[in-house]
């Protein structure tokens, strides 16, 4: 079938001058994944983006997921760019983090205090940190498929082969320049795992100071937890004296104003969270309970950052939250019903064409993966997937006017409408036409 798809010229070319000068043309190695060539983009508005060929695409990767108000929120802006001209950075105090700290305490539970900073990354740092302090142990058990920023004190790399995943508890450098020690220190566990986990808990149960994980694994498959099996780690750390660590930077005040607490009624220790807190722009928080989170007023913790408390991204988190929390939470409503047509339509649209699916939802987050398992719900699993002909759909699906991430991953917006979503599926018709 014959269809127009869009030119990147320019993006072709700017992406060469990049690389002259900017490592890998790209300022996360991640995004030069993007096919066939990394967009560049001159702006967004609602769900859409325009690039520098002049083409206009609908955007699921929304930021890589803070956007949840939408590109350019008029109201967000206004409001920020008034807060502006009062001054952008102090490295002094502000009200704004009073009143953004006292938001987190209510909205979060099990919330007492509240630390600010920049990054993902960073609030991981953090809470390992805590871990550490509050319970005089050094080791800390992540799970495979798991992402918790580039950090040396918790990235890893996991056997990419179903076959072998798992297959002993070394954790692997996530690149190089890591520290062995570091590594050395980390203990990784397939995630869904009663058994291993317990083996692992029964021989080093004592040596470990955290057990940190996705509360659903949204960056490998949008996996859910198995029934109980969340409330069983917070059974057993409970027990054994290890904090719990949700890392919630995809899932706060995304899948819910209290996150994926709130949501599967779970309460960790320690919850790290980003992205949406701010609607994009660069704030992160780690939250938790009294006598952990204590250690940095007492002085026993360092925690700093010559950029935390920053006015810009504190009063963009105040806003960002008001703005979701206002109506009774209609923005959450509707980012659910707009990502149930958009999963609704997709489904049909591969069923139509044979192509065999799984798609694995929470809240407006998802994750489409071929492959011919009715259910995924092991990273064993999800290795299985067709992850070559998924690119190859991200790749026309670019060309058609959708931007969606290699991995798999799809956000929705507050600002996405049912015109979007259902123009989202005209486009995606075309390019599951050319494709199968
Ligand atoms: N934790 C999770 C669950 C994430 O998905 C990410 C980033 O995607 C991070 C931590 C790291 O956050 P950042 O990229 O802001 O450093």
């Amino acid at each position: 079938m014959q269809t127009n798809t869009y030119a990147m010229d320019e993006s072709y070319a700017l992406y060469e001058q990049s690389k002259e000068t900017l490592c890998g043309g790209v300022a996360s190695n991640l995004r030069s994944a993007m096919k066939p060539v990394p967009l560049f983009l001159e702006s967004g508005s609602g769900a859409r983006v325009f690039d520098v060929d002049g083409n206009e695409y609908i955007d699921y990767i929304l930021g890589y997921g803070p956007l949840i108000l939408g590109h350019s929120h008029s109201e967000l802006l206004e409001a920020l760019s008034h807060r502006l001209a009062a001054g952008q950075q102090f490295g002094m105090q502000h009200r704004g983090e009073i009143e953004l700290s006292r938001r987190l305490v209510q909205l979060v539970p099990n919330a007492d205090k509240v630390a600010f900073s920049g990054s993902g990354t960073e609030a991981v740092m953090l809470a390992i940190r805590l871990a550490r302090a509050y319970t005089g142990r050094s080791k800390v058990i992540r799970f495979e498929g798991h992402y918790h920023g580039w950090s040396d004190v918790i990235y890893t790399a996991f056997p990419m082969n179903a076959e072998v995943s798992a297959s002993d508890m070394t954790a692997l450098a996530g690149t190089n320049g890591q520290s062995a020690h570091a590594l050395e220190d980390i203990i990784v566990v397939p995630w869904n795992d009663k058994d291993r986990l317990e083996a692992v808990l029964k021989k080093s149960g004592n040596e470990i100071a955290a057990i940190i994980s996705e509360p659903v694994l949204c960056n490998s498959g949008c996996l859910h937890p198995l029934p109980g099996y969340l409330e069983w780690i917070r059974e057993r750390t409970r027990d054994l004296g290890i904090v719990f660590i949700l890392d919630e930077v995809i899932t706060g005040f995304r899948v819910s104003p209290g996150g994926a607490q709130e949501r599967l009624g779970i309460q960790a220790d320690l919850v790290t969270m980003g992205k949406a807190i701010a609607g994009g722009f660069p704030l992160s928080a780690v939250a938790g309970r009294r006598e952990i989170m204590d250690l940095i007023s007492q002085g026993v913790v360092n925690h700093m950052g010559t950029l935390n408390g920053n006015v810009l991204s504190i009063s963009a988190g105040i806003l960002t939250l008001d703005i979701l929390n206002r109506d009774e939470g209609a923005a959450y409503r509707h980012m659910e019903k707009m990502t149930e047509r958009l999963v609704r339509g997709l489904k049909a649209l591969l069923a139509g064409h044979g192509v065999a699916h799984t798609i694995n939802s929470f809240g407006p987050v998802f994750h489409v993966m071929f492959t011919d398992q009715p259910e995924v719900r092991h990273f064993s699993e999800f290795l299985k997937r067709d992850a070559a002909g998924y690119s190859l759909f991200v790749e026309e699906a670019l060309r058609h006017g959708v931007v969606l991430r290699p991995s798999g991953l799809w956000y929705v917006s507050a600002a996405h409408t049912e015109k979007d979503i259902d123009e989202t599926l005209e486009r995606l018709k075309i390019v599951v036409q050319r494709l199968f």
